[in-house]
């Protein structure tokens, strides 16, 4: 019989989701009647827009028709959305060529690794997106292996907490090695200022280094003196890769389309490009990405789509605000419960001093039937952290947060 993977047997188990499901389970069984609300998961609520809907009937319209019908399309997208992405989303400080469309920022990551292979170091912000360090591990980068408590041996994590106000300690930053950073991030809603990027290009251009930028939520940032790409940075298209997203501005989380963005400068320790192999890459082991969904990208980024971006973007912020209001009642503020992100992010992150996160988990279900999810789960240093998601139907939110506003933590 064939070898397990032993990369594969190195994971641990899906711990974070599945347990949350499994706890939530048990308490509905237990209380059938209970009219349970999820802030927990960064999945979209709300329906396609008017214009980006055109845009994917429009196309599958056209696929009907004789003259119409196109195959597969080019493995790196169509031409017409690359130069789109790079004149309005970066203002052409990107060129069209340098955008790769893909099925999704996840994939992305998940080809990136593959790209950079099993002797790549890695370093992470703690807490993190699970599928850096999930990933990483899974094609045996760094040598990770697992390890007693949290963490993987051979992985580098930078804890980000509320003292240093979410930024790592940028003495961290190895060698040669990816550094997987996420802002606005998921979980802490942090949103790195200028000054931050700019360091962190630095440290990354002098230690070798190449940033992998999952700017997932930029479509989210309201404060015009917040970077939306690390590309605003000098210094970063010698050491830094973008990856980005049509899921969470849009709501293309089923529709699936996002993009990368590899520099040209950005090379290889023997002066290969990264492009020239990213490129290879994805059109060897990429078919394209749907050109139903590439349509509907392509009409949520004229003036139309645009402003239904914004007033999504906008309807999550305002659960946002409703959720931080809510945290910050005085139940919560008898607590010391502090409250962070939410504001240039869908996230809203909030501490609750000298408590674990699955144990406010578990009061926060059985007293307010609300499920959230434990800061402990994205790594180390979420641990007394809970993670509360904007997404969902407004009046949802609205009666969380009146339960949440009755929760006596005492
Ligand atoms: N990056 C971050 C930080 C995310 O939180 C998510 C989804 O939750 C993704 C990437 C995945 O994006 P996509 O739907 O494009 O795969």
């Amino acid at each position: 019989m064939i070898q397990r993977n032993p990369h594969i047997a190195n994971l641990a188990s899906g711990y974070l989701f599945p347990e949350i499901s499994k706890r939530r389970a048990a308490f509905a069984k237990e209380n059938p009647g209970a009219k349970i609300i999820s802030l927990g998961i960064g999945n979209t609520t709300e329906p396609l827009t008017p214009h980006v809907q055109a845009g994917l009937a429009g196309e599958v319209s056209r696929l009907g028709t004789k003259e119409g019908y196109s195959g597969y399309g080019d493995e790196t997208g169509l031409t017409e959305l690359r130069a789109k992405i790079a004149s309005v989303l970066y203002g052409g400080i990107v060129a069209p060529e340098e955008v790769f469309i893909s099925d999704g920022a996840k994939c992305d990551i998940g080809r990136l690794q593959y790209l950079f292979g099993e002797r790549v170091a890695v370093a992470v912000q703690d807490p993190a997106y699970p599928v850096y360090v999930d990933g990483s591990v899974m094609i045996g980068a760094a040598g990770a292996a697992k390890r007693d408590g949290s963490g993987y041996e051979g992985i580098v994590y930078m804890p980000c907490t509320a003292e240093n106000g979410f930024f790592p300690d940028l003495s961290l930053v190895p060698a040669n090695a990816l550094v997987y950073f996420c802002s606005p991030n998921n979980p802490t809603g942090a949103v790195a200022t200028k000054a931050q990027l700019e360091a962190l290009v630095k440290k990354a251009n002098e230690k070798g280094s190449i940033i992998v930028f999952d700017s997932a939520y930029s479509a989210f940032i309201r404060d015009p003196a917040l970077p939306k790409s690390i590309f605003e940075i000098e210094g970063a298209r010698t050491c830094a890769i973008e990856i980005n997203s049509f899921s969470k501005p849009i709501g293309f989380t089923g529709v699936r389309l996002g993009w990368s963005i590899v520099p040209k400068e950005l090379l290889f320790a023997d002066g290969t490009p990264v492009m020239k192999d990213w490129t290879r890459l994805m059109t060897t082991i990429f078919n394209g990405a749907s050109n139903i969904a590439q349509r509907g990208g392509l009409a949520s980024l004229d003036e139309t789509g645009l402003a239904e971006t914004r007033a999504l973007t906008d309807y999550y912020l305002g659960n946002a605000k409703l959720i931080a209001d809510a945290l910050a009642g005085p139940n919560f503020a008898r607590a010391g419960v502090e409250i962070f992100g939410g504001d240039n992010a869908p996230y809203v992150w909030a501490r609750f001093p000298g408590r674990k996160s699955w144990d406010i988990f578990d009061r926060i279900l059985r007293e307010c039937h609300v499920v959230c999810t434990p800061g402990a789960g994205f790594g180390p240093a979420g641990e007394s952290f809970i993670r509360f998601s904007s997404f969902g139907h407004r009046e949802q939110v609205e009666e969380a947060c009146a339960r949440l506003a009755k929760l006596q933590l005492g």
